[in-house]
């Protein structure tokens, strides 16, 4: 009887908190909830002012003294304080401000994989003091291969990578755990920083990250150094004052390195400052001098992925090379990334779909069959003995 009252009045809960954008799923509803990890802090007060839209929206329109920040930084909890009440204004978001007592929700939270005990613990507690009646964890890169449908508890070998904002974790997965997993902290935010480097640089040009993030969506792409070939006559070309000649937008790109090239998008515009002149500017930046900005942080995330793949037992490893490698994460969105890394491992490689919501529709799917996945979660045995 009273399994069935909680039943109705708790409405059980998945959260992925990314370093970029936090989500929640709502079990028997899906996700409800989609909004940036960006919390506005007073720093005068210590006050939070905003959380989530709200708080992107403030994001450099505000006083000085008035500063967003992320509670997980490169996808660690940073800020307890910070992290405990964002998680409490999704709870709450959720249960519109009214949490019952002894109607309290289970929750479900994403960590990233290899993350220490104390980090574990200061994401069960900020959880718990936020309304969670029961916690759980799932080791992000697990709840991405249920996401994305990956037969992940039979006794073979899944490869998953998720490119998130501050982290890309890449993770061989069979029966239900990791095998090996790294976190790499070159994602989607180190690729607008080096944007903004590069423009700098190059261009003599200070944007900022949202308008270096705007142009990575838009045309930025991952492609190898040799077909990308850039001439030394380009990089001549892209210094000083010549930078500011439209660069020709015919310079096509390998047409087998970023399949979705083709479309019309081969150059963005890009406004800033001039660094010189101290006014604003417009310039015209073709593709492939965004694909030149990305290349080594690209490398270094395609590095890895061999790394591991060479570390991977053999039995695994075959497995993975019939089921073929799976990205998921916002930044598996940047073209021609798959190509590259099917390319450059040789393993076929896909974008699973709707990758910016894979990991909470796995922690979600967790929540849905709690009795079948349990085993799936991180123990949590030592943070809080059953009683
Ligand atoms: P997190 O899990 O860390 O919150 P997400 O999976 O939400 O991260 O991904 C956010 C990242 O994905 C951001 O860095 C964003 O710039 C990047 N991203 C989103 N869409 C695209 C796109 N079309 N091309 C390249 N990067 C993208
Ligand atoms: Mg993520």
């Amino acid at each position: 009887m009273f399994k069935r009252l909680r039943r109705k009045f708790s409405q059980d809960i998945a959260i992925d908190l990314g370093t970029a954008n936090s989500l929640v799923y709502v079990r028997g509803q899906g996700i409800v909830i989609f909004e940036p990890s960006v919390v506005a802090v007073n720093q005068k007060t210590g006050q939070i002012l905003a959380i989530g839209n709200e708080a992107k929206k403030m994001v450099g329109r505000t006083p000085g003294y008035i500063t967003a920040t992320r509670p997980l930084v490169k996808g660690v909890v940073s800020d307890f304080e910070v992290t405990e009440q964002m998680l409490r204004y999704f709870i709450e978001k959720v249960y519109k401000k009214k949490l019952i007592l002894g109607f309290l929700p289970r929750v479900i939270v994403g960590i990233p994989s290899g993350v220490t005990e104390v980090e574990k613990k200061a994401v069960f507690d900020a959880t718990k003091n936020a309304g969670a009646k029961e916690v759980y964890l799932i080791e992000q890169p697990i709840a991405a291969a249920i996401g994305a449908r990956l037969p992940i508890q039979d006794a073979g070998g899944n490869f998953i990578i998720d490119i998130g904002g501050g982290t890309t974790e890449i993770a061989v997965i069979s029966l239900g755990g990791v095998v090996l997993s790294k976190s790499l902290r070159i994602a989607g935010d180190k690729l607008n920083q080096d944007i903004v480097n590069f423009v700098q640089e190059e261009y003599k040009l200070l944007i900022g990250e949202r308008t270096a993030e705007e142009v990575k969506i838009k045309i930025g792409s991952a492609c190898s150094t040799k077909e990308c070939g850039f001439s030394k006559e380009f990089n001549s070309k892209s210094r000083g004052k010549s930078s500011r000649t439209k660069v020709s937008s015919d310079e096509k790109l390998d047409s087998s390195i970023s399949p979705q090239s083709s479309n019309s998008k081969k150059e963005a515009p890009i406004r800033g400052r001039n660094l010189i002149t101290g006014l604003p500017e417009e310039i015209i930046v073709p593709e492939k001098a965004i694909c030149k900005a990305l290349k080594k942080s690209i490398k270094q995330i395609v590095d890895e992925v061999k790394n591991i793949i060479e570390e991977t037992p053999p039995e695994l490893l075959a497995d993975i090379m019939s089921k073929g490698i799976y990205l998921a994460g916002g930044g598996s969105l940047l073209k021609g990334l798959d190509v590259l890394i099917t390319k450059e491992t040789k393993i076929p490689t896909k974008v699973v779909e709707d990758p910016l919501t894979t990991v909470v529709r796995g922690a979600g799917l967790v929540l849905e069959n709690l009795d079948e996945l349990r085993e799936v979660l991180v123990d949590t045995e030592e943070i809080e003995p059953p009683k």
